[in-house]
Parts: C-alpha cells; structure tokens; sequence
C-alpha cells in the first residue's frame, strides 16, 4: 500500500463502496429504475432521465489536458468545496484527527473540519510580511493528528501568493505525516505558475482547482482535485455516486473548449488591468488607509471607517466582501474587481460618502 494511504481514516480504507449502476453505454439501459422517456423539452445531449456517468471518462480527460497531469491524477467535483469536505472525511477521524489553517483565509476549511468532528490547528499568516506563510511554525505545530494543512495560494481573503519554496519543503518535511493541501483557486489571475508540476514529486500534495472564478462557471459547480492516483481513488470511494449532474458535465465540457479558454485568458488580462487600476484608485481615497498587493481578481482594503465604506457601497448598489471577523482584519472589506464602469461606480460611491461627511 502506497505509505500516503496509512494517513487516512481505517475505516474509509476497509469501506466497501457503494456499487452503482455499470456504465455500459453501449446497451440500453433496464438496469438502473431509469424512465426510458425524456421529460419534454429536456435538451440535454445525455436526457435528463439518465444517471450520469460517474466521475465521466470525457469530462476526467478534458480536465486533466486543462490542468496538464494524467487522468487517473484528476477527481472531478462540485466544486473545489467538495474536494476539501472529502478530504476532510477521508483523513480525519472524528475527536482524534486535525486540519491545520492559516488565518485569515478561506472559510471552508475550518467549517468541513468541525462538521467532521475534527480539530483545527491554526498558524496565522504573519501580517507585517505581507500575509507570508509561516512555514517553521507550521511545521512545528504539525504534531501527531494532523492529516491534512490548508494552503491558499493565492490566498482568499488576503490576495498574495505564499512562497513556493517554502510550500515545496513542507511537502518534503511532511511526506510521511500529513497531507499539504494547496488551493489555487485564483491562480490563473496571479501569473505565477503552479504547483501542479511538483505532482510527481510529492506523493503527499493535493491540489484544488475550480472552474468557478477564472472560466466564469460558478454556477455549474464543478472542480477538480489533482493528487497521487491512489488519493484520488481513495476519495472516489467516499464521493457519492452520481456526484456530478449532467448539466454540469455537459456545460464544463462546452465553456472551457478552445474558444472559451481563449476567452478567460483574454478576460484575466482585462480583470489584472482592472485590478491595478482600481487598486491605484483606492489607495488615493482618504477613507482607504491601505490597499494590499493582490494576485488574484480580489483587493483586500484596509479602511478608516469600514461600515462607512459598506453603506456608501450599498447606496451606489454595490455590495463588497466583510471580512472583519477574521484575525488581523478588524478594518479590511474584500472588493472582487468588477467591470470597469462597476470598479468606477464603486470609486465614486466611497469618494462622495467621504465628501458628504466634510
Ligand atoms: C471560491 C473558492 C473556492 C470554491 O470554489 P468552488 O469550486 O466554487 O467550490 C475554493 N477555494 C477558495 C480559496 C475560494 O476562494
């Protein structure tokens, strides 16, 4: 047994998995309590009164040319949130196990963990070098009962990029202990390059990539998580058995076809100009104290007066992200860059309510 797989929980590892329904396309299907009718005006190319084919060989290979790696690297999910909640169930065992985070970032981590039962370690992000990664003190609090740590990169809500030396060495310090988790949601907005290429090194790195922010497919739910074979196998075990839905499949298939990627690609240089400019913008506002370097298609704004900045968003019918709860962001709202006359409106909602307070 591959050594990764003795990090899960026993009882994922001896499960029996739910047996569905074979995939035989090439037979007509009296096997599955199907009704052998389309509703009317279903337009689907597989009908809707089909069960889709489980994690679909066609979807599986186009994700895995998408993100360069083989397909039996790729789990395809709704949505990167799944992949985290299977992770989560697969590797830590309730009132026993941890996740280890590192605040402030994204919000899910913690949430799948306590919904699991499982504890969470937190090592924050050190604030006064730009949100950096504390890579010694992660390592340090990596004791026994840590099976997976959360990066974020570039991190949500803060914009930065962690080091990529820094996430490659905890790969090698942890290979025999614990998971390295890496969501690169936003990384087709930072230019950097992945570390989808570090895949083959480290048995024990998992990497998350949506379709949701740069192919502008939220909606559709669908993400794909790309580790060792034997992890993605070991999570197929766990996904419920007809996890994707046909409209799914069927809209990832044609919005991220060669057209399409294109078209993100020519939309992330808009969304990165955007960005620079809106952050130029905003750091000129006397109710912004500071704007922090993003690599992503969000700005984090620390404000003078954040509730100020909220209303004054609201009343030009904007509204942007409140953060505050989270450690080290008492004063910062997160602002997603919207279309040019969207970032316009937004600069001059909070430049008048400034104004209307003189
Ligand atoms: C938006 C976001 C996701 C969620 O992606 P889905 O694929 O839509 O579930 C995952 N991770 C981070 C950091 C995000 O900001």
């Amino acid at each position: 047994m591959n050594p990764i797989l003795e990090l899960a929980r026993p009882d994922i590892l001896s499960l029996q998995p739910y047996q569905h329904a074979a995939w035989e396309p090439s037979l007509e299907r009296m096997h599955a309590n199907e009704m052998p009718w389309r509703a009317s005006g279903d337009t689907s190319i597989a009908g809707l009164n089909r069960y889709p084919e489980p994690q679909p060989a066609e979807l599986i290979a186009h994700l895995a040319s998408l993100y360069g790696v083989s397909p039996e690297k790729v789990l395809a999910g709704r949505g990167s949130d799944e992949g985290i909640d299977l992770l989560v169930r697969a590797f830590c065992r309730a009132g026993q196990d941890s996740v280890l985070i590192c605040p402030p970032t994204f919000g899910m981590y913690k949430v799948s963990a306590r919904i699991q039962g499982a504890g969470v370690v937190e090592v924050p992000l050190l604030k006064e070098r730009g949100f950096a990664l504390d890579a010694q003190s992660v390592l340090d609090a990596c004791r026994s009962g840590v099976k997976l740590l959360f990066l974020c990169t570039p991190n949500n809500p803060t914009g930065n990029l962690l080091d990529r030396g820094a996430i490659e060495s905890l790969c090698e310090q942890l290979h025999d202990r614990a998971i390295v988790v890496v969501d690169e949601a936003y990384m087709e907005f930072s230019g950097a390059a992945s570390l989808i290429d570090q895949l083959d090194r480290h048995a024990n790195l998992v990497i998350l990539r949506t379709l949701s922010k740069a192919y502008a497919l939220a909606g559709a739910r669908c993400g794909a998580l790309l580790a060792h074979a034997d992890i993605v196998s070991l999570l197929a075990r766990v996904i419920t058995p007809y996890s994707l839905p046909t409209h799914t499949i069927e809209a990832v298939l044609k919005f991220t076809d060669a057209q399409h990627r294109a078209e993100s690609q020519q939309r992330i240089g808009v969304i990165r100009g955007e960005r620079t400019r809106l952050s130029e913008q905003l750091a000129r506002l006397p109710a912004v104290r500071r704007v922090w370097p993003s690599d992503a298609n969000f700005i984090l704004v620390d404000c003078i007066d954040p509730d100020r900045v909220l209303r004054a968003a609201a009343s030009v019918g904007l509204i942007v992200r409140d953060p505050r709860s989270q450690p080290g962001l008492g004063s910062s709202l997160r602002i997603s860059v919207g279309t040019t006359e969207q970032n316009d409106r937004l600069l001059q909602g909070i430049a008048q309510s400034a104004g209307a307070a003189a």
